[in-house]
């Protein structure tokens, strides 16, 4: 696969974590707990670290928030995470930040909403404190746009100079130029308050995936800050993933791009960590980065017609996804196996011979046997009512063999 030639970023380090041009592209994530609730904060932080977050945010919007994250970080320190957690302030952050030192040194990265850090003030004193904290604790800040929360004195006077000018531009492009000067502008002036451009993230986030791929392309071209990469409030469910793909995959292919989040609305009392997967699985289809073994499987179709070979890709990929966090640690390059699970003889053999480990499935009123296919080879034909169990162990003793460290006597 050809490379992708990543634009060039000044490289931000955030508690350890690097993120710019020379690092990989690095997947984040956000609580949605109480933050004040150190107990739930940490048990969810843990989670979305064990699914792969390498960075967690959490909002700091309040005292009992901003006195909860020295314990949190703590707490997990304890448990043996030390993901870097990162504070999203908003309107009060200048306070939180001062009567909180120990807050502010516990985190390894602040983020400011410039569209509401000084909101009902003519300067920018608020923002002024919140960076002149990040320097006295050495600590990077995100500036991050929202069009949600965009400075609205600057749209305003951006939209009547343009509505003065003799060739007006579309409302909506004057939007996303405010968006980008709005980043652009608080950014200078962090450098001018004492922060390094080696501390300085930029992210301008949209909810339209026209919208999202436009103005970060615009900004890319017109900075060398690292960008945090991410559509706001991307949805629920197959609408949120498909978005958030379509309008992730343009920018990560032209390079932009250095730090990701899916910012996916679950259902109640789903699953966080499907984000923190969502944009694993972005990164990975596009060949960006590897974290899971892949699954090829066919959609099925007339010649499957018991769920037999559903629920066998569905067991599979189960089996992966709880196999991983030890076999990453056991394992190293394991997610880079490809499997397939194939509904019948059509294209089952074929796909299978691409994968490291293929099973093609006997579909309908073909005899019951399923050839498994290794490296390209026919390997052994499985027959009778445990094949599942029986690829598993076919899948473990591939990867032992392939991934596992050779021991070397002493
Ligand atoms: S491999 Fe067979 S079962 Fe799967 S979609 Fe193709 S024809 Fe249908």
């Amino acid at each position: 696969m050809p490379e992708i030639q990543r634009r060039r970023a000044v490289t931000v380090n955030i508690g350890g974590v690097r993120v710019g041009s020379d690092s990989p592209v690095v997947v984040q994530s956000m609580t949605n707990t109480d933050t004040a609730d150190v107990e739930s904060s940490v048990q969810q932080i843990a989670a979305l670290a064990r699914a792969g977050s390498e960075m967690v945010r959490v909002t700091v919007n309040n005292d009992e928030a901003a006195k909860a994250v020295p314990a949190i970080v703590e707490e997990l320190a304890k448990k043996g995470w030390s993901t870097p957690i990162i504070g999203d302030f908003h309107y009060n952050g200048h306070l939180l930040l001062k009567k909180y030192p120990e807050t502010a040194k516990a985190l390894a990265k602040y983020r400011i909403n410039p569209g509401n850090v000084s909101i009902g003030r003519k300067d920018d004193d608020n923002f002024r404190t919140m960076v002149e904290v990040a320097v006295e604790h050495q600590k990077p800040v995100r500036i991050g746009v929202n069009w949600g929360s965009l400075d609205q004195a600057l749209l305003t006077k951006m939209m009547d100079e343009n509505s003065k000018s003799a060739t007006p531009l579309p409302a909506r492009d004057v939007m996303m130029e405010a968006m980008v000067v709005s980043a652009l502008d608080n950014a200078a002036a962090a450098e001018r308050y004492g922060l390094r451009r080696d501390q300085i993230i930029l992210s301008a986030k949209v909810s339209g995936v026209r919208d999202l791929i436009d103005v970060y392309t615009e900004l890319a071209k017109r900075c060398d800050y690292a960008l945090h990469l991410g559509l706001t409030e991307a949805g629920m469910g197959m609408k949120g993933i498909v978005a958030s793909a379509a309008g992730l995959a343009p920018l990560l292919l032209s390079g932009i791009g250095d730090t990701i989040r899916v910012s996916l609305t679950p259902t109640p009392g789903g699953d966080r960590s499907e984000e923190v997967r969502c944009g694993q699985q972005i990164l990975q289809s596009l060949g960006i980065r590897s974290f899971m073994p892949q699954v090829t499987s066919c959609p099925g179709c007339g010649r499957t017609t018991s769920t037999y070979f559903q629920e066998l890709a569905e067991r599979i990929q189960a089996y992966l996804v709880a196999s991983m966090p030890e076999w990453k640690k056991q394992y190293p390059g394991v997610e880079e196996l490809k499997l397939a699970v194939m509904g019948c003889i059509v294209n089952g053999p074929g796909e299978s011979k691409h994968a490291n480990i293929g099973i093609s499935l006997p579909g309908t009123f073909e005899e019951p046997k399923a050839p498994v296919y290794v490296d390209g080879k026919l390997f052994t034909t499985l027959k009778g009512d445990k094949i599942v169990e029986e690829f598993q162990v076919i899948l473990d003793e591939y990867v032992e063999k392939r991934y596992g460290r050779v021991l070397v006597e002493v």
